[in-house]
């Protein structure tokens, strides 16, 4: 009986020793493997490259960081202000917009980049130049109320401007776009960001967005996901939405004839947030569309042209990131 045990037991005996050898050594393995990597490669900001290649004033620009490993925090400045960037939908890749001032000066200016990853910190700056775009001029005529206005008028526009900073203020630390920017009425645009307009041959506008001329009622979608930072009737602007798309990217609605959307609300994109009209300081029935960041007025139309990461895509590589 004691020897017929033995038999049976040896065996077992011998594979659970090889199930366990079997067990170390590959972790051994990984172990010391693990260590040649992290004293071979430093964390480090691989890359940092653009798009558009060319850069103008008044250019939106999608800031690519390739990072040598997954980070816990990604940020920068560019132009004097702070970048916050996001994961992308490619691995150890993060994203972020930003863009140039349709008045800011041309130059070289260095966009600088810091990580965090594996507990370390990793930078890596960059010039971007930033050329000098060519901006239309042109003659308005309105109301002459839109020259002059009246005390009650200018009361007013200065209570509009207390509402458009609270709007422009708030910080959603975390990007609500994703993909392309889509364009917010069925209708073509005119070249018109920009442009110099002298308004009833006697005051001189910058025109900080890009017009659609199309007739009143026609539906104004969000141009991407967001919350509506502001849906109120405004002197200059007329109906105007200004929805959020967090890190301090903004796009602005205007002269709507209806508003159909509330501050607060979140939107998808493609939403119908309301039907353009010909409400505010106009010459007939358009959509004048913005586009802001941190306070810099950018190009719409470039904007729209841009292909922008689509995160919803990225499925389970999140671990990689
Ligand atoms: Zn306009």
């Amino acid at each position: 009986m004691t020897f017929f045990c033995k038999l049976v037991l040896a065996p077992r005996l011998t594979l659970l020793l090889v199930a366990a050898a079997s067990l170390t050594f590959p972790m051994r393995g990984q172990q010391s493997a693990r260590r040649a990597a992290s004293t071979a490669e430093r964390p480090e900001v691989k890359n940092l490259f653009w798009q558009p290649n060319e850069v103008m004033q008044g250019s939106p620009v999608l800031i690519t960081v390739e990072l040598s490993g997954p980070a816990r925090e990604v940020t920068g400045t560019w132009l004097g202000k702070r970048i916050r960037f996001a994961p992308s939908d490619k691995p150890r890749q993060w994203v972020a917009l930003a863009g140039a001032d349709v008045d800011q000066a041309p130059g070289s200016f260095d966009v600088k980049v810091r990580a965090t990853i594996r507990g370390r910190v990793a930078q890596l700056a960059k010039p971007i130049e930033v050329k000098e775009a060519q901006f239309g001029t042109g003659e308005v005529s309105v109301a002459q109320d839109y020259v002059n206005p009246t005390p009650d008028e200018q009361k007013q526009i200065a209570h509009d401007g207390v509402l458009k900073e609270h709007a422009f203020a708030s910080l959603i630390p975390r990007q609500l776009w994703n993909g392309n920017f889509i364009k917010p009425v069925d209708a073509e645009s005119t070249p018109s960001f920009g442009e110099s307009r002298l308004m009833n041959e006697e005051k001189t506008s910058r025109h900080l967005g890009t017009d659609f001329p199309t007739k009143e009622g026609t539906r104004v979608y969000a141009s991407n996901a967001g919350v509506v930072a502001l849906a109120a009737p405004l002197f200059y602007e007329g109906n105007c939405v200004i929805v959020d798309h967090g890190d301090g990217v903004f796009t602005v609605y205007m002269h709507l004839e209806k508003m159909t959307v509330h501050r607060g609300e979140r939107v998808r994109k493609h939403a119908e947030i309301g039907s353009s009209g010909r409400t505010g300081r106009v010459t007939g029935p358009h959509l004048h569309f913005e586009v802001v960041w941190n306070k810099s007025h950018l190009d719409p139309v470039e904007l729209l042209a841009l292909t922008l990461p689509d995160r919803t895509a990225r499925g389970g590589s999140r671990a990689a990131r």
